[in-house]
Formats: structure tokens, sequence, C-alpha cells
């Protein structure tokens, strides 16, 4: 696997679309058939590239949602009002049909079963993508490494892999930020996260934890700027920018 870090080495692969399911009302879990894929890591990301029939084509990275597993490549696409590539890959694409998929690409923003420091996760929104790829890493290979994860979304409608994150996980601590609307029942009011948040849902400074946030670019800044006013060293947080905040 440590292969597929090594620069130089990525070539377009045809990828078809074997198995799709819908991850909220505007988000979809693609899996593709990848002949040849030469593995990754939890935190990777990989290129889009879509052909029209005139030739036009376009191109979007997209995080791997899950760890390695023979050709099979997990990618959750939101659909973006307008966007050219999501709105393709949420409603346009068929079981069957074919894309062209490049990577893996990067290896700073990836976690290793190897590594033993405890974990915060620090997703918004759709940033929970590479996170849960980590999540279900540390899953798969049996880690004991504990885990936390702080997952700012609008509304309970919103969450990614609902079920998957309620079922017990032994050393995996889940705390929601809900930015709009909130369970019945639930103590915090809506609003962005805070510094409080990540004081309760998180690790102590001292701990030392390996830090990874992953969102839209004003959620990445916020969070990130948090962590270094609790103390985090920043040699200890990565980051993973989405794009635009969405409002
Ligand atoms: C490393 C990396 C990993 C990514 N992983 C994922 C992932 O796992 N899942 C996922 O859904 N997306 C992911 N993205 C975002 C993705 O690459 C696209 O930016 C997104 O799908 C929008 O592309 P589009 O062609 O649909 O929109 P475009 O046609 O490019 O844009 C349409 C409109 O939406 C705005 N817009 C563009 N991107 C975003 C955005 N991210 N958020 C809000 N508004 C936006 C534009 O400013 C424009 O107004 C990732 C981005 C990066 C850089």
């Amino acid at each position: 696997m440590a292969r597929a870090a090594v620069p130089g080495r990525l070539s377009w692969r045809v990828a078809r679309l074997a198995e799709a399911r819908a991850e909220t009302a505007t988000a979809r879990t693609l899996v593709f058939d990848v002949p040849g894929w030469p593995g990754h890591l939890a935190g990777q990301h990989v290129d889009v590239r879509l052909t029209a029939d005139d030739g036009y084509t376009a191109q979007r990275s997209y995080s791997l949602a899950a760890p390695a597993d023979g050709a099979h490549v997990e990618l959750t696409v939101q659909d973006v009002p307008d966007g050219e590539v999501s709105s393709y890959l949420t409603e346009g694409l068929s079981v069957g049909d074919p894309v062209e998929i490049r990577g893996p690409v990067g290896g700073w923003f990836v976690w290793r079963p190897a590594d033993t420091a405890p974990v915060l996760l620090v997703a918004g929104g759709s940033g929970i993508v590479p996170l849960m790829a980590m999540v279900r890493a540390r899953r798969q290979a049996g880690s004991r490494t504990p885990f936390r994860l702080v997952y700012s979304v609008r509304t309970p409608a919103d969450r990614y892999y609902a079920a998957e994150l309620r079922r017990a996980d032994p050393g995996l601590d889940v705390a929601y930020v809900y930015t709009r609307e909130v369970p019945e029942g639930w103590s915090r009011p809506p609003g962005r996260l805070t510094v409080a948040d990540l004081n309760s849902g998180g690790w102590p400074a001292d701990f030392a934890p390996d830090c990874f946030v992953c969102g839209p670019t004003g959620f990445v800044e916020t969070a990130a700027d948090i962590l270094l006013a609790l103390g985090h060293d920043a040699r200890k947080i990565k980051t993973e920018r989405f794009g635009p905040t969405g409002g």
C-alpha cells in the first residue's frame, strides 16, 4: 500500500458504478469497480473525471469513504446546487455507467492503523467522508486506538452514516453539533462549532492527539483556530478543505 502514495504513478482508470445508496436526501454513496486499483490509505482522495459526448471534460476531487477493499472504491458525494459534477454523480449516474478515476492522492492527511496516538476527528458536513474512512479502517484493523469524532451538521437528517455511527464501536466516541435544527430533547441549542464543543467532545491537549479536521473552508479554519486556542500543537492538526462554506 505504501506504493499507493508515491507520486508520479497516477493514471486515469475506468471505474464502473457497481452499487449506489442514498446517504441523505441530497448525498449518495457510490461504490465503483476499478480494475487494477492499487489500494489506498484512509484519508486519501481521488480525482473523478467526466467526459461529455462532445469531448468536454470536468474533474473534481472526492475523498475515499472506506479503507482499501480490492478493486472497490467507495465515495460519498453531496449534491451541490447547480454543481456540474456532483449533480451528475448524485442524480445522473446509473449502475454500470463509467467514469474515470485517478488516485489515490495525498499522503499527509492519512491515518494508519499502526498509529497509536489518540485521534480527534472534526467533521463539517461532507467533511465526514475521509474521517469515516479512518473510523472504518480502525474497526477493520481491530485497532484499540481511542477515537473521538465531533461531527457538525445542519440538521439530524443531514447526518451521513447515521446507523453505522450509532452502533457501539468500543473506543469511539461520537458527538454531534447541529447548526440549524436539533433533535427533540437535545440540550445544546443549534449553532456553529464552539470552543465548548471541542473542549467537551475532543481530547485535552495534554493527551497530544492527532487531530484531523475536514469540511468547508470556513469550518476548517474555525475548528483549527479553536484547537490552537485549546493548546493543541499545530503540527498535530491536519486539515483538508473541500471548498466554499456553502453559507
Ligand atoms: C480533497 C478534496 C476532497 C473532496 N471530497 C469530497 C467528498 O468526499 N464529497 C463531496 O461531496 N465533495 C468533496 N469535495 C468537493 C468536490 O471536489 C466538489 O468541489 C463538489 O462536489 C462541487 O463540485 P461541482 O462540480 O458539483 O460544483 P461546481 O460546478 O464546481 O460549483 C457549483 C457551485 O457550488 C459552489 N461549490 C463548489 N464546491 C463547493 C463545495 N465543496 N461546497 C459548497 N459549495 C461549493 C461553487 O462555488 C459554485 O457556486 C472534495 C474537495 C476536495 C478538494
